[in-house]
């Protein structure tokens, strides 16, 4: 392992993802939802902030960046769009290596949440940043993207080994199980359901999740067996994909 990573829960739903290059102590904070709780855990830990990467340019992701700068002197990294509310030291694209120390962060495009939406791909610690993109259970809703888009993203995550640990930026489980649960009988669903809404009972977080974990039970990643259920009958993936995205966004659970 070539990263400590540490969650903690931020704003009513968020997590707080701080993350630090073992060989050199650099750290940095995944997104900004809350600059003074960041700033703060970053304290206790005793890591010192030198980058901020951000997935997307929501304010529960971007909006502590100039308070974190302010006080830290952090260089700011993220897609274009952050800079639709304050600016970016560093736009990053589909691809670009960041190193923090010695780590090396690939920004893998996931678009679709929002345009420019980006995740954030640490290959040797198999982990993955990946923001709104792909939750435990769940996706992102689709505010700027199409289906195409958000399709074409999550399957690029997917294709990430099955062991991949995915730190979503949001604890949204128990209500995305109970979506799951509705539109999806396979066992190994009402196991894992089962197993999320112990972990809330206990008040323990349900992130990170595993990319295998998720192609075997989230029911975005299983739309082509889903969608004839929900009367969607096409060879296309993205058009299931979209059909479970719209019976989401319709779901009182
Ligand atoms: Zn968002
Ligand atoms: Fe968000």
């Amino acid at each position: 392992m070539a990263l400590d990573v540490h969650l903690f829960p931020c704003l009513s739903d968020n997590y707080g993802i701080l993350i630090r290059d073992r060989s050199t102590g650099l750290a940095a904070t995944i997104d900004t939802p809350d600059a003074a709780a960041i700033l703060t855990e970053a304290e206790h830990l005793g890591w010192t902030l030198s980058m901020i990467l951000n997935t997307h340019w929501h304010p529960d992701h971007a909006g502590g960046n100039e308070a974190i700068k302010a006080r830290t002197g952090a260089q700011i990294h993220g897609p274009v769009e952050v800079t639709r509310i304050a600016p970016l030291d560093r736009e990053v694209l589909d691809g670009d290596k960041i190193m923090l120390g010695q780590t090396e962060l690939q920004v893998i495009d996931t678009q679709g949440h929002t345009n420019g939406h980006v995740s954030y791909w640490v290959a040797q610690d198999h982990m993955v940043f990946v923001g709104d993109t792909l939750f435990a259970l769940g996706c992102g809703r689709l505010f700027e993207g199409t289906p195409e888009a958000m399709w074409a993203s999550l399957s690029r995550l997917a294709a990430l080994p099955d062991d991949t640990l995915v730190y979503c930026a949001h604890e949204y489980t128990a209500s995305n199980a109970r979506f799951a649960l509705s539109v999806d009988k396979d066992p190994q669903v009402a196991v894992r359901a089962a197993d999320v809404f112990a972990a809330r009972e206990r008040g323990e977080p349900t992130v990170p999740t595993t990319i295998g974990l998720e192609k075997a039970t989230n029911p975005f990643l299983r739309a082509v067996k889903l969608a004839p259920g929900l009367g969607t009958f096409s060879h296309d993936p993205a058009l299931a994909f979209a059909a479970v995205r719209a019976a989401k966004d319709g779901f009182r659970g």
